[in-house]
């Protein structure tokens, strides 16, 4: 029996260097699985080129001219970003394949990570992530900030699996359901939890990046971050009403405070007037804004328009 089709989605920006690495050790893998029937012949590899600025692109239509049965490629117009080359991909590949695996270009995954998931996948998982039993290889400075960055976007309320990046196995059901969430701001660790149905998870260690450099500056991360917490949670606009709420208290105790001054006959004229009615302004004001924030927080959410439910299975009629 022939295995499930494969398609292994690869988004590149300026990979020149690595490409032919990857490209050859990702042939290699796929040629032994489907030799091995675990996947069908008819199994792919995608790049997606983000716009690359070098000649990504020229590499990516070599492979396909000598190999067109194995390599595709999709070519952007111009730089999008990660996520955004990742989903076109993925959405891409979902007409024909059974199942994707989404991996980075430089080989930080390991691919012989690809053999447990698909193993988890024929045992009935729609999905499964990749998760890195270590990461020594990156620097302190990219653990401590990942460490902190995952930490605070559980705390808002985001669900997204530690340690997990964009190395990840979802099944065809998966990949349609995905396609269902419409929004534009999008953070696919975060989205993709949402999505429910059975899931694994296959742990790899993280290795350096084999060649080129990391396309994520500091800069680039702290955006990146940025934009996975406020496109999952408006959580930040409920700590502005509990600011609010907490300095409009802190501006009540003062004006007892003053009150029961004034009868022991201490009191200093106009100070303690000013002080309480800047602070309880300052607090009203501030809540105000939360309460005004919270409707706006109802009506980005609505915009998103992410469905209600997803369908797993139906059965009868
Ligand atoms: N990438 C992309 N568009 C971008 C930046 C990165 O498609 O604007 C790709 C890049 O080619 C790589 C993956 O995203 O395949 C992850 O990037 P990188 O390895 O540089 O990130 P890091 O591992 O350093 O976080
Ligand atoms: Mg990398």
């Amino acid at each position: 029996m022939a295995g499930p089709i494969l398609a292994i989605v690869v988004p590149c920006y300026n990979e020149k260097d690595v490409l032919p690495a990857t490209a050859q050790q990702l042939l290699e893998a796929v040629k032994r699985l489907a030799k091995s029937s675990v996947i069908s012949h008819e199994s792919k590899i995608v790049f997606i080129d983000d716009g690359s600025k070098d000649n990504t692109w020229e590499l990516i239509e070599n492979l396909c001219k000598k190999n067109p049965k194995i390599f595709s490629g999709i070519k952007l117009s111009k730089n999008r970003g990660h996520q955004n080359a990742l989903l076109c991909g993925l959405l891409s590949v979902r007409e024909f394949a059974d199942a994707s695996i989404s991996m980075d270009a430089d080989l930080q995954d390991d691919i012989s990570v690809i053999d447990e998931m698909l193993n988890l996948y024929g045992s009935g998982c729609d999905i499964v992530y990749g998760v890195r039993s270590k990461r020594d290889k990156d620097s302190l400075f990219k653990r401590i900030t990942a460490h902190l960055f995952y930490r605070f976007i559980n705390f808002l309320g985001a669900d997204i699996i530690y340690n997990h990046a964009d190395f990840r196995l979802m099944s065809k059901n998966a990949l349609n359901a995905l396609a269902e969430y419409k929004e534009v701001n999008l953070f696919l660790r975060g989205i993709v939890p949402m999505l429910g149905y059975r899931t694994g998870i296959a742990y790899y260690e993280r290795k350096e990046r084999m060649a080129g450099e990391s396309k994520y500056p500091v800069g680039k991360m702290l955006r990146f971050a940025f934009e996975g917490i406020t496109s999952l949670s408006t959580k930040p606009i409920r700590m502005v009403t509990i600011l609010g709420v907490i300095i409009f208290i802190i501006s009540l105790a003062m004006i007892v405070y003053s009150v029961v001054r004034y009868f022991m006959g201490a009191t200093e004229t106009g100070w303690p007037s000013m002080i309480c009615s800047i602070w309880s302004i300052g607090g009203l004001i501030l809540l105000s804004i939360g309460i005004v924030g919270e409707y706006i927080g109802k009506i980005y959410l609505e915009t998103k328009q992410r469905p209600r439910f997803i369908v797993e299975k139906k059965l009868g009629g």
